[in-house]
């Protein structure tokens, strides 16, 4: 840090002098809240308690932190000096800008383990302890907006998409969209009961992969509730939200995966952005027609395996002759597995929303079809995506998933057609030896 300041002495003396390198039950400042997971009502619930400020401390009812990954940066900014230690939010003015009604799934500990049914509404229900000094925060966020997408622009001006006034509002593309911003916040034992493992186990892996951070997953079995350091999820609604629940009411769905090289930067070695875009526009098509459309966003980035694995994998792929019969045992030599996006937490939203069919899944995907149908949330129609809008260096992943078991209504592959398939090559840009 440069300038005048020196943030250093004050952010020490915050902090006690005997750390509290870990917490055990029945400890003095082990003195938590009671948080009863799947209880019906936000008061018998309790809220989620974890920040690690004076006047919370003892208080704590789940391990991590607020914000997912951006808990780190929350650290760096009191380091720093650029936050207070003690800040406290000023929450006027944050409330939903829909309420979503409330679902039976909110107060079922086994159909939502990895979100807080509550955490749009934690100041109106738990307003007194947020006035009594304990530090509670929202961990969803519901908002509105509107949006321009090139591609929705696009099939606005060539007529495939029309402009109503209300969803799309005029020729330049912008169409009105209610946006929920979801936090993970997992019940330890729901999420062990997904996955079908131990709870104790789950636990251990969490405590050793994590460098050994938060020791309480080990020494505090009575807290039963973490805030992972990881992203979350973001719901685009399109039409009315209150449609979304209605069971009487068309919904067209696309769950979408994060894969920022192709969702943004529009790179054509795979689907994503492409899809992505049908899914938007089809849920857009979906709300005009008096129908509901949602496309649910999870910071999942290249299958959750990062896009350092993500690159590493393109750069053996290029290298070493790229067809689709090799296609994921290339990301199996480097990542140890083809995936580790794990399905089984991303019905909870669905639950969460009141959502109990899907008339339209905008999706290839075996994995995230049976997660929900698992979840007892039929699918009517699986539509893939148009052949058109396939980029052809994608070919090799989309024709290799198809051959594993992804949703197609075209043609099926042979492990014969699948070595025929190929990626283009890197020659134009630096000599490759295979
Ligand atoms: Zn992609």
């Amino acid at each position: 840090m440069t300038g005048t300041t020196n943030p250093t002495k004050s952010v020490m003396e915050h902090y006690s002098n005997r750390i509290v390198l870990t917490t055990y039950p029945n400890q003095s400042v082990a003195n938590p809240i009671p948080l009863n997971w799947g209880a019906s009502t936000p008061t018998s619930r309790g809220p989620v308690i974890v920040s690690r400020s004076k006047s919370t401390i003892s208080k704590r009812n789940a391990i991590g932190a607020h914000g997912g990954s951006y808990a780190i940066y929350g650290a760096l900014a009191i380091a720093s000096g650029a936050l207070d230690p003690d800040f406290r939010p000023n929450f006027l003015n944050t409330q939903p800008t829909f309420n979503f009604p409330t679902q039976a799934a909110w107060g079922d500990k086994t159909k939502i383990v990895s979100m807080d049914p509550f955490g749009h509404e934690i100041v109106k229900h738990y307003a007194s302890h947020i006035e009594s000094g304990l530090d509670v925060r929202p961990t969803i966020a519901v908002t509105r907006a509107t949006m321009r997408v090139s591609e929705i622009s696009e099939a606005i001006k060539i007529g495939r998409l029309s402009i109503d006034g209300n969803i799309v509002l005029n020729g330049q593309g912008d169409v009105r969209v209610t946006k929920v911003a979801v936090e993970p916040v997992w019940y330890l034992p729901g999420v062990a009961a997904r996955f079908g493992v131990d709870e104790v186990l789950l636990r251990r892996a969490l405590f050793e992969h994590t460098g050994g951070n938060y020791p309480e997953l080990i020494t505090r079995p009575d807290m039963k509730v973490f805030l992972p350091p990881i992203g979350g999820l973001t719901v685009y609604i399109f039409g009315p939200p209150e449609r979304v629940s209605d069971p009487n009411i068309r919904l067209a769905l696309r769950i979408h995966d994060e894969c920022n090289g192709s969702d943004v930067f529009q790179s054509d070695i795979c689907t994503c952005r492409p899809y992505l875009v049908f899914g938007i526009e089809e849920a857009i098509k979906e709300a005009q027609n008096g129908g509901s459309g949602v496309v649910i966003y999870f910071r999942k980035e290249g299958r959750a395996l990062g896009e350092v694995v993500k690159y590493l994998v393109y750069n053996s792929r290029k290298r070493g002759g790229d067809t689709a019969d090799q296609y994921f045992q290339r990301t199996e030599n480097i990542a140890g597995t083809k995936d580790m996006r794990f399905q089984a937490l991303m019905p909870d939203i669905l639950h969460w929303l009141g959502i109990t069919k899907v008339d339209r899944m905008l999706s290839m995907s075996n994995m995230k079809h049976d997660a929900i149908v698992e979840q007892g949330i039929p699918i009517l129609e699986r539509i893939p995506i148009p052949d058109e809008m396939i980029p052809e260096d994608s070919r090799v992943e989309i024709d290799a998933k198809i051959h594993s078991g992804y949703f197609t209504t075209g043609k099926q592959f042979t492990e014969e057609d699948l070595k025929q398939v190929k990626g283009r090559g890197w020659d134009a840009w630096e000599d490759i030896t295979h």
